[in-house]
């Protein structure tokens, strides 16, 4: 049981990053520009026999690898520019907000987020706080983020949510479970592998990052079902989990200071 699942941010004009999602320097790695945007998706379509689906419609049984298009942090631009985009393709996107920014500057409000489910697509929670290193939250720390960021998107929207993305990019064991204790049944994790697995009631996807130096082609050749695309993915993450369990505050130190001090983490 295997699935394609690509994990995009937000769409931004071109020095303009601030305008949706996370101010942070490293947020805007993950921040197309419009045109950019509009040639991933052209690309993808080119590689596509069918359209992308939703969660809601993977099934155990589904015979090829289906494939997925996700949007994390609740940048404003999910709405003003992404899901239109997707629609004129006819497609729908999954939307991982986080809880605690809605309304806020640069945010999705709660109509725009109504809005966006009433147009077909998946809305889900991207927690409440998006903690810095998700994994390193104590046990009611990790439950608190999911209950709280379900129950409040739950309500804006006046059906139970049941998706959500992790962010920060760590992921362990223990923050799904605490995800199914919220109600969650599909956690998508920015780790990039095709092959979902159960944990507790929850299902269990990763997920391939689109920054903004990657070409229209990387995403076509994932969405295709290109081992190479992935295989590199695959071995650049790993090798930052090494440096980062050597390094520890060390890594983090050296990533702000690199990127320009910031108080979270994008993914
Ligand atoms: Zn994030």
């Amino acid at each position: 049981m295997r699935a394609i699942t690509l994990m995009y941010h937000d769409v931004v004009e071109a020095r303009g990053h601030e305008a949706s999602g996370f101010p942070w320097p490293d947020a805007a790695l993950y921040k197309l520009e419009p045109e950019q945007f509009t040639a991933h998706l052209d690309a993808i379509a080119g590689a596509l026999c069918g359209p992308p689906c939703t969660v809601s419609e993977l099934t155990a049984a589904s015979s090829q690898m289906p494939v997925l298009l996700t949007f994390d942090d609740g940048g404003v631009s999910s709405y003003t520019r992404i899901a239109d985009q997707l629609e004129e393709h006819g497609w729908r996107g999954h939307f991982f907000i986080t809880a605690g920014q809605i309304g806020t500057s640069a945010f999705v409000s709660r109509e725009q987020i109504r809005d966006l489910r009433r147009r077909g697509h998946i809305i889900g929670s991207h927690s409440f706080s998006h903690p810095l290193r998700m994994a390193q939250c104590s046990w009611p720390d990790l439950v608190g983020e999911w209950w709280m960021s379900v129950g409040l998107l739950s309500d804006i929207l006046g059906e139970q949510v049941s998706a959500a993305s992790v962010p920060g990019g760590q992921y362990t064991r223990k923050i799904a479970e605490a995800a199914s204790m919220a109600g969650i049944e599909a956690l998508f994790t920015s780790e990039p592998i095709t092959k979902w697995h159960k944990v507790d009631g929850c299902t269990v996807y990763g997920r391939f990052a689109i920054q903004r130096w990657m070409s229209p082609c990387v995403a076509a050749d994932l969405v295709a079902g290109k081992a190479a695309p992935r295989l590199r993915q695959l071995i650049w993450w790993n090798a930052k989990k090494v440096i980062k369990t050597l390094g520890g505050e060390y890594y983090l130190k050296l990533r702000n200071t690199l990127t320009g001090e910031r108080k979270g983490n994008v993914l």
